[in-house]
This record gives C-alpha cells, structure tokens and sequence, in this order.
C-alpha cells in the first residue's frame, strides 16, 4: 500500500541506484549524475582513450565521458541499456555528453555521428544496438547528421584468447566496411561507443574511415574501463 502511494508520486526508479526518480521522466536520477566519475578527458589534448589508440588509427581526437568502475553507477547504467533494453539510459547519456561536446570548439564541425555497428547476429539477440540511442542524441545536440546505416559489421569480433600475441597486435582483420565511402569525403565523423577497453575495435572502425579521402575521424565513448 505505502509503495503504491509513493508511485503516485515518484513514478519510476532511476536505472542505476533504483532509487524513485522525482518528479522527472529521467531514467538516470539527479544524484547519479552528479556523482558519476567524470574523467574530463574532452577537455585534454592527451589522454588514455587517444594512448589506447594510438599506433592503431589516427583521430583528431577522442575522448570517454565517465569512469567505469566495477559495482559502480556507470556500471549498473550501462548494464540497463545493453541488457534490459532501457535505451533510455542511452538517450540520457546522449544528451548529457552531448551538451559538453557543444560547447567545445574542436567538435564544432562534426558533420556525422555513427554508432558502432553490432555484427547482424548479435543485433538479432539482442533487438536493437545500445550504441544507437547515444548517438541519436548526441547528433541531434549538436546539430550533426545521425548516421546509422552507412557501416556494416562485417565479423563478430573473436575472442582476444584464441588469438597469438602477434595477431593481436595486427589489425590485418577488417571487422567494418563502409556502405558509400564517398559519402564521408572531406567530412569529419564522430564515432560512438558504449565502453572502451582495449580500444581495438573502434580503432578497426577509425582505420576504415581513415582509407576515405580528407575524413576527419573523432571518437567518444561514454565511459572508459582500465
Ligand atoms: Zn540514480
């Protein structure tokens, strides 16, 4: 009974404490917010995610917006949007970064955002890709085309086990190809993902759009885990 009273007020819990989010259609209530780790990396000319690719592709620039921490709110948020489809979460993310990339002058050209495409059988599964919502927002923020479609995946990336040390460290494997090259000609792109980790993936992507005439390549991911 009292939980049915407090629903009346508080309609939904936010995604990443469970708390009940007041008054607010947000999925991801005003604490988390504020306290999820943010790295400042947009902000910095040198930083991890531009260490981690590095050697692998080249980028004018990129950056993730949180630290992702084990048994953390990013994690809880991110574990909500890749597997229980609230793709809210996404959208939230989306208009919070892009928010922050508006008012940066670096990203004041970016002519398309493309989300990291997922490899056909895994969308099945899974539906839709996590990736999408993020991108959606942040294009619509600053004012870029939203382009999904133009990529295909390829290949499921392998498992980094069943490969040598010295596979690894080739990016010999296309994983994506891009539908209309052409499309992206002297343009700049801002590629979107959820968490980076080893970074190799996105640099496969970055690499693809790198073999395109005068494309200038920009990456942000929501959150980085090291
Ligand atoms: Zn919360």
């Amino acid at each position: 009974m009292l939980k049915e009273i407090i629903s009346l007020f508080y309609p939904q819990n936010c995604a990443g404490c469970k708390k009940p989010v007041h008054k607010s259609e947000w999925a991801i209530c005003l604490t988390c917010r504020i306290k999820m780790p943010q790295t400042k990396y947009l902000k910095s000319e040198e930083n991890p995610v531009k260490q981690l690719l590095l050697g692998k592709c080249d980028v004018e620039h990129a950056f993730s917006f949180y630290n992702y921490q084990k048994g953390q709110r990013v994690q809880d948020l991110m574990y909500a949007l890749k597997y229980q489809g609230v793709t809210q979460v996404g959208d939230e993310f989306g208009q919070i970064i892009g928010q922050h990339i508006k008012k940066e002058k670096r990203y004041s050209n970016i002519d398309f955002v493309i989300p990291l495409p997922l490899h056909i059988s895994k969308q099945r599964i899974r539906g839709y890709n996590q990736c999408d919502s993020i991108a959606r927002n942040i294009a619509a923020i600053i004012s870029a085309t939203y382009a999904p479609k133009f990529v295909k995946r390829i290949r499921a990336t392998e498992s980094q086990t069943k490969k040598s040390h010295f596979e690894r460290h080739q990016n010999s494997v296309q994983i994506f190809k891009i539908k209309k090259p052409v499309k992206f000609e002297g343009k700049s792109v801002l590629l979107v993902d959820d968490v980076i980790t080893t970074g190799s993936t996105l640099a496969s992507l970055a690499q693809e759009f790198n073999s395109v005439d005068k494309c200038k390549v920009f990456i942000v991911t929501v959150a980085i885990a090291t």
